[in-house]
């Protein structure tokens, strides 16, 4: 079986998925599934950080929203409570844009390939997205230096 990698966070896939076949995949289970739904925030956050989809203003914004959530345990509902007031008020974008710097690139511990790998069911899948979550906040220091000296 050929494996490619992706040139973004380096997870390498086989099979012919993407790293965006996969979140596809995720955000379909979580839409329809709330067991899946619960930990909606730290899979589209963990994958736009990731994948270079947050412009600077957001990635120093959704570490502070990760660390928020993992380090109290909130649920959900709460963050994304959370995370929408900032929003409503925003006068910065989120999507990167292409004439923003280039940012370093992060040997990140843990990829969406590894979730997809080891999940089985609804507990497995929102123990590793948390995982993932977890990790991603300690390996994206690098970028916050950047953005955020
Ligand atoms: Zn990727």
């Amino acid at each position: 079986m050929k494996e490619k990698c992706c040139t973004e966070c380096g997870a390498c896939l086989t099979k012919g998925k993407t790293c965006q076949s996969i979140y596809h995949e995720f955000l379909a289970l979580e839409l329809t599934d709330p067991g899946y739904g619960q930990v909606h925030f730290l899979t589209v956050a963990c994958y736009m950080i990731q994948h270079n989809g947050y412009s600077d203003d957001a990635l120093v914004w959704i570490e502070s929203k990760l660390r928020t959530y993992l380090e109290n345990n909130l649920t959900g509902p709460e963050i994304r409570t959370l995370a929408a007031k900032d929003i409503e008020g925003r006068t910065w974008k989120i999507k990167r844009h292409e004439n923003e710097q280039q940012l370093p690139k992060v040997s990140w511990s843990m990829t969406i390939a590894d979730v997809e790998k080891e999940m089985h069911d609804t507990e497995s899948y929102c123990e590793l997205i948390t995982e993932w979550g977890k990790r991603t906040l300690i390996d994206m220091g690098p970028l916050i230096e950047r953005v955020n000296p």
